[in-house]
């Protein structure tokens, strides 16, 4: 039997007529491509508004009594426009009006929010010939919101048994008694991901408008060079960059499945993109770490007190203050007698002082201190397991540079090593480790 490859596209790859043909051309380049998910169309050129964005300023102009018709006309040329187009006899029209009446008659946030992914497949089924599949039917969430992945799973996999090609729009499904429910933002990638477990593919393409990963922020690094492999779990640690191309939660149903998932550019078609594996790469990799991915906005708040080792249910106490005040934490670095935990600015700021006092109530400390402005840098690779010296290698680049270190981590994982430092020597750092490690 022929394997399937479930392709995802972006809004921008069917952001108009122009990027449909070009979708179409990628489908029918490989004959596996079976399953098709699209997101809605997004931007065209810079300052112009995705479908998305443009439908939740339509919800929120009919809740707040504004005229809601402004936005929704802008929804109904873009449409119409791809429609004309592309010449499609399906009529978008009149699908466009019934939504419109479910706007008027006080339809949901997410019901809104979803109709530009369920318009514009109704448009890609129609120009591709697939038979157009309904996630409501496909996709379920349990009634606190969080995803119901195994009865998605049974419903979805015995669905697509039946139909061999069909296209699947992405960021929605259905919760309770049929209500459309949609995913966080960027969430067709989710959808795709999700489509590709039950469909048993043998690949999940992602679609979108980058050649994969880099292995800095380009912003930081210019031509920095791409990754071409990388597995799951070096993408997690990597999370601080793979956000702004892929939706965090779309690894899992895949990477549970052991599918790989390539991201590929629709306006660079015969560029190989980024691949991400399940297991050992075999691939050689020229570079010891695989990427670095900083982000900025951390607060660092250390607890220090002497023979905080012995002293049973210390860290438990710290993390209760932590948790009373509704803070996830990001890393939790530790010494003999301090502990650190690493917490987003913006979160820690409204309830700063609540924090503090707790911690002190409950731990009674010799010192309790807070950095503000710190940048946390991951530098990732499954090389280095093998390579003794990267450690040191990074902190002699570091300190070349005369980058002080605030705060290191070493992931029990041993592929990645976590270091903070003040936000104003967060691009020296990184370009400082992507010297040592990538540029010849
Ligand atoms: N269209 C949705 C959004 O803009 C979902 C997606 O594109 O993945 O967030």
């Amino acid at each position: 039997m022929m394997g399937k490859i479930v392709a995802k596209f972006g809004g921008s790859s069917l952001s108009d007529a122009t990027q449909f043909k070009k979708v179409k051309g990628i489908i029918e380049k490989d004959e596996r491509r079976c399953y098709v998910v699209p997101s809605a169309p997004g931007r065209r050129f810079s300052d112009d508004e995705k479908v998305t964005d443009l439908l939740y300023r339509t919800f929120r102009a009919k809740r707040d009594g504004e005229d809601y018709h402004l936005p929704f006309r802008l929804i109904r040329q873009r449409f119409m426009e791809i429609a004309s187009d592309l010449m499609l006899s399906i009529d978008i029209k009149a699908h466009l009006d019934r939504i419109e009446a479910a706007v008027e008659a006080g339809a949901s946030e997410d019901f809104c929010a979803s109709r530009g992914e369920y318009l514009n497949g109704l448009l890609l089924a129609d120009y591709l010939g697939y038979t157009f599949v309904d996630p409501k039917d496909l996709i379920f969430f349990f009634n606190d919101g969080s995803f119901d992945s195994e009865r998605t799973h049974q419903v979805m996999a015995k669905r697509l048994e039946q139909v061999p090609r069909a296209v699947i729009p992405g960021f929605y499904g259905s919760i309770g008694d049929g209500e459309i429910h949609t995913f966080s933002r960027g969430g067709s990638d989710v959808t795709g991901s999700i489509v590709a477990r039950a469909a048993y593919a043998e690949l999940y393409e992602n679609w979108t408008d980058v050649n994969g990963f880099l292995m800095a922020d380009p912003h930081i690094v210019p031509n920095a060079r791409p990754i071409r492999h990388i597995t799951y779990r070096e993408l997690r640690e990597l999370s601080y960059m793979g956000a702004t191309v892929l939706h965090e939660d779309s690894v899992f149903p895949v990477h549970r499945a052991g599918i790989p998932t390539n991201i590929r550019n629709t306006n660079d078609p015969d560029n190989e993109g980024t691949m991400i594996m399940h297991g050992a790469v075999e691939e050689h990799n020229p570079y010891v770490i695989t990427g670095i991915a900083g982000r900025l906005g951390f607060s660092v708040l250390s607890v220090e007190k002497a023979m905080m080792n012995s002293e049973i249910g210390f860290g438990r106490k710290v993390l209760q203050a932590v948790e009373e005040n509704g803070l996830s934490f990001e890393h939790m670095p530790t010494g003999i007698d301090t502990m650190c935990v690493v917490l987003p600015t913006a979160e820690l700021e409204p309830v700063k002082k609540q924090v503090v006092k707790r911690i002190m109530e409950l731990t009674a400390p010799d010192a309790l201190t807070i950095h503000d402005h710190m940048g946390i840098i991951a530098t990732v690779g499954r090389g280095m397991v093998h390579n003794p010296g990267t450690a040191a290698r990074l902190f002699s680049a570091l300190s070349r540079e005369k980058v002080n270190v605030r705060m290191i981590d070493q992931g029990s994982s041993e592929l990645s090593i976590l270091v903070g430092v003040d936000g104003s020597e967060f691009q020296r750092a990184i370009h400082a480790i992507y010297d040592e490690f990538v540029k010849e």
